[in-house]
């Protein structure tokens, strides 16, 4: 039952890398997500202000990681 929220036009973000949809803000108990409204695992920045910078650092077209340095969850 979250609601997206859609960013407005003038906002700049990144389309997801994963299916090129336009990021939307959802509500969550802990605070706002920038998420993909295709399919959330393609990405969900972390809950609290919106945060769409996180998002465009994310779905950047920047070279495919060729490492795992950010594959680490840490816990
Ligand atoms: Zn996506």
């Amino acid at each position: 039952m979250s609601e997206s929220i859609q960013i407005q036009p003038n906002i700049h973000c990144e389309p997801c890398k994963e299916c090129g949809a336009r990021p939307v803000i959802n509500q969550t108990r802990k605070g706002f997500v920038v998420t993909c409204p295709t399919n959330k695992k393609h990405y969900e920045t972390a809950p609290g202000m919106v945060n769409i910078d996180e998002w465009n650092r994310f779905n950047q077209k920047s070279p495919v990681l060729t490492g795992t340095q950010y594959k680490s969850k840490a816990s």
